[in-house]
């Protein structure tokens, strides 16, 4: 494949599941990706994921020795927030908490170039909220919402906050498209297209599971082979993280003014509050 990266570095801030798949993403696509979490643990274990990865795609000849070589050279794992200010995109991955978020954006004006572009991958938070934070030229924050999981999935929902200038939209189209995905231009609602739509998936899944006692292999197993999904509603609610989905709801809900129709599933809650994550702590709806 051309590097068609024109020598930009990307910033990636937090690496577990999204984060991790974002940089494997940028890369892969010939990008020096710098990713920064507080959490030293988590950004070896990324690392480690995302060089298993490359092995794999060169096992299977998706690419070649040359490729896999340079996309391992171009990531660098980092615990220090001031090597952000190395780059050109950052993409925001930290975890769904609106005081935490502004909190960083505030941090990275602080640090950053006026002219860096701050993209957050927020699923159900306002991008117009979280660009108060950015005195300093708050038309460069912009929603890039990758789906899970980022390295493969193809969507990017590119979100136009309140002051995001149509340049930065062009830009960060133009850069989705570098790294083999499908820009789709949205406004600045809560969560979007994909996500909105979704929140009836999971939240009447649960429903009917809670009221009907049915458990979730035969709910997952009907979505798939009756009515053509890839996952059903609880293997995916595994595979996106118990909390990060139950926080896109609260979200939501609140989002709303409270309507009934977004309320979270005590079922939910309670997962949280035990620890069953999902895929990433072992058990969720399933074992791993
Ligand atoms: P995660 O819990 O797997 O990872 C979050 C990471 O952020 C952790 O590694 C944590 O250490 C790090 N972090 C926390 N505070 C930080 C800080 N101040 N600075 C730097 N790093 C910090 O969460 P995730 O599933 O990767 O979700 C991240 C974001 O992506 C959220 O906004 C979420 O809503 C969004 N998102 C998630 C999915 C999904 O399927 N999981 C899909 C699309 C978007």
């Amino acid at each position: 494949m051309k590097d068609k990266s024109d020598n930009k570095t990307i910033g990636v801030i937090g690496s577990g599941t999204m984060g991790s798949g974002i940089a494997s993403a940028c890369a892969i696509s010939g990008y020096r990706t710098l990713i920064y979490d507080i959490n030293a643990d988590i950004l070896n274990r990324s690392k480690a994921s995302i060089e298993k990865e490359f092995a794999r795609l060169k096992e299977k000849g998706k690419i070649d020795n040359a490729r896999f070589n340079s996309a391992l050279r171009n990531l660098e794992f980092t615990v220090g927030f001031d090597k952000l200010s190395e780059c050109d995109i950052i993409i925001e991955a930290a975890i769904e908490n609106i005081d935490l978020k502004k909190k960083l954006y505030k941090d990275l004006n602080d640090l950053c170039n006026p002219d860096t572009i701050l993209a957050t991958n927020t699923s159900s938070l306002s991008v117009t909220s979280i660009s108060t934070a950015v005195v300093n030229n708050p038309s460069r924050v912009v929603g890039m919402h990758f789906f899970n999981p980022a390295n493969i999935m193809k969507l990017v929902e590119v979100v136009k906050g309140e002051f995001t200038s149509e340049t930065v939209l062009k830009t960060v189209s133009e850069f989705c498209i570098t790294l083999g995905k499908v820009p789709v231009m949205c406004k600045d609602t809560p969560a979007f297209i994909v996500n909105r739509v979704a929140r009836a998936f999971y939240g009447e899944s649960l429903k009917i599971m809670g009221e009907e006692n049915i458990g979730p292999k035969l709910i997952d197993e009907i979505m798939k082979d009756e009515g053509g999904f890839a996952m059903g509603p609880f293997e995916l609610m595994d595979l996106i993280g118990i909390d990060v989905n139950l926080s896109v709801t609260k979200s939501v809900y609140e989002a709303f003014f409270y309507d009934q129709k977004y309320k979270p599933s005590p079922i939910q809650q309670k997962m949280v509050d035990s620890s069953l994550l999902g895929r990433k702590t072992g058990q969720g709806f399933y074992r791993y």
